[in-house]
């Protein structure tokens, strides 16, 4: 009978176990964290969800669609055996900020997409194990000393201080070498903290992270801007090798009629007036922002929820995501989604801007948009949105947020003799983040384009790995044909 028992197939609880969220229609009112996360009993009940896979070159798992190559099944043994201080060690030997990406990582896309139990069921909900245990270690272990090894006498300038540049300085710091990061900005983070607003990442969190990185030997310098205060030659002058973070941060906009009338701002300026600037807690902290009682937002990904939602919070009565595909295709998280429609926001699908129209003193007043239909697929693989003719329409607003992407930073490569960029103004790298520049590494946003934080940290690990091998064993180098070729086919 013990042997059938220990024969028979693990009976899997079909759902995640429930993350408590605050209720919506408190939290629009607050810019409290919306999960409130789960306690330790959940996380061993949610880990004993797992199956410990083995590995086979047959099937993909889920630590093949994590970019920093956590040991995925390694960490949720420990927490099924409830040593959450064993699983946490095992996430940090890859991951350098957990804490935030247990939260924002677009897990269901990466890891859980993979997961084997999320075939016939809901995937084990590795992102808030994830989170679970980087909140518990920050309460238990917060001030525990980080080992790392004797000086290796060489030095690395990091510029950006985003999730790329961050994961790069933790990386090499662990070897040994000595590494001081270039911040433009007052604070550390990146995105991270004058992006995604406090709602869904608290900023003690992201500074707590940090902090980690800074108590791994890591120096960080802040308002320090390459490109103006000393450039990357400078740098080089100074340094082993330099690695380049500098992210997306230049917002699009739509070149629409009326788009500079009064009330029409970048999603950039918005979130970074109320997240860095603490707009939300005015009078308080002295940055004022307006917003009216119906807000537009021209776009469907993470950076146009952001808006929808922050403005809501600010005391918008209306709040209209504009997005010009179906919510098939709106490219924001699911879970962000979910949480925009629980809180009210309206999605008006099918529909792109065509114009802005002021009243007499310049304010905007409405936007004209047509309708769309999806045609044939686009070289993104999804359908491309088709104008209805004649089917304009107006939707009245006093604020209208642009959030339809971001463009590379343009000051480093500006700034820098013989980097080559490509025609979408990245910075042209190899697959080990290696520039035309010897030396000189770059990756995440600035070298992909506006992308993830998971890919960025990918980007930052393959880095740190290179150039911990160009400093110590192997300094040779493409040579810039190889870029001029890789710059052509970007
Ligand atoms: P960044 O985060 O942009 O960091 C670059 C850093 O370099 C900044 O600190 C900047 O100040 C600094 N810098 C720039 N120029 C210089 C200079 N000349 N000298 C010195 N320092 C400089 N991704 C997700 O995975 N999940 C999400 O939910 C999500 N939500 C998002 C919401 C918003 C509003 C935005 C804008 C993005 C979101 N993203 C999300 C995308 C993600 O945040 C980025 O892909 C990621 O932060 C890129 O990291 P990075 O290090 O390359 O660049
Ligand atoms: Fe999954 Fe992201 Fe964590 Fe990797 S970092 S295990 S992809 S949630
Ligand atoms: Fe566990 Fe899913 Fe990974 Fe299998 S694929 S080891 S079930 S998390």
């Amino acid at each position: 009978m013990a042997e059938e028992q220990k024969k028979a197939p693990k009976k899997i609880v079909p759902k995640k176990y429930p993350m408590p969220e605050q209720d919506p229609k408190v939290r629009v009112h607050n810019f409290n964290e919306v999960p409130i996360g789960q306690d330790g009993q959940t996380a061993i009940l949610e880990a004993q969800r797992c199956l410990q896979c083995k590995p086979s070159p047959n099937r993909k798992l889920c630590m093949d669609g994590c970019p920093v190559e956590i040991n995925i099944p390694g960490f949720i043994k420990h927490v099924q055996e409830g040593d959450f201080a064993g699983a946490i060690k095992v996430i940090r030997e890859k991951q350098n900020l957990p804490a935030v990406c247990g939260r924002v990582c677009p897990y269901e896309a990466q890891c859980e997409g993979n997961c084997i139990v999320g075939k016939k069921n809901e995937p084990v909900g590795i992102g808030r194990l994830e989170r679970f245990l980087a909140d518990w270690e920050r309460r238990e272990q917060a001030h525990g000393k980080i080992e790392v090894p004797p000086p290796t006498g060489k030095e690395v300038a990091v510029v950006g201080a985003g999730p790329a540049g961050l994961t790069v300085a933790g990386d090499l710091a662990k070897l040994g070498h000595k590494v001081t990061v270039f911040e433009a900005l007052q604070y550390c983070g990146g995105v991270l903290v004058y992006g995604i607003p406090e709602f869904r990442l608290p900023k003690e969190i992201v500074n707590a992270e940090v902090d980690y990185i800074r108590r791994s030997g890591v120096e960080i310098k802040n308002d320090y801007v390459i490109g103006k205060v000393a450039t990357v030659d400078e740098l080089m002058a100074e340094y082993d090798a330099v690695f380049v973070g500098t992210g997306a941060g230049l917002p699009n906009w739509t070149n629409l009629p009326g788009e500079n009338l009064n009330g029409i701002m970048s999603a950039n300026e918005f979130l970074t007036r109320t997240n860095l600037m603490k707009a939300f807690k005015f009078p308080e902290y002295d940055t004022p922002i307006r917003v009216g009682e119906t807000v537009v937002t021209l776009g469907g990904g993470n950076v146009a929820m952001d808006c929808a939602r922050t403005s809501l919070r600010l005391g918008a009565k209306k709040s209209i995501i504009l997005y010009r595909r179906s919510d098939a295709e709106l490219p924001a998280r699911r879970e962000e989604i979910h949480h925009a429609k629980e809180e009210g926001v309206h999605f008006e699908l099918l529909a792109a801007p065509v114009s802005f129209i002021g009243d007499d003193c310049g304010n905007v007043k409405q936007v004209e948009a047509i309708r769309m239909q999806l045609g044939e697929p686009d070289a993104s693989g999804r359908r491309r949105p088709v104008k209805i003719p004649g089917s304009e329409f107006r939707v009245d607003c006093q604020t209208v947020l642009v959030a339809i992407g971001q463009s590379p930073n343009p000051l480093v490569p500006m700034t820098t003799e013989n980097l080559k960029t490509t025609e979408e103004g990245t910075i042209a790298v190899d697959e080990h983040g290696r520039t035309s520049k010897k030396g000189v590494f770059a990756g995440g946003d600035i070298a992909s384009g506006a992308a993830t934080v998971i890919l960025a940290m990918g980007d930052g690990k393959r880095a740190a790995k290179a150039m911990h091998r160009y400093m110590t064993e192997d300094p040779s180098w493409p040579s810039p044909e190889v870029f001029e070729k890789l710059a052509a086919e970007k």
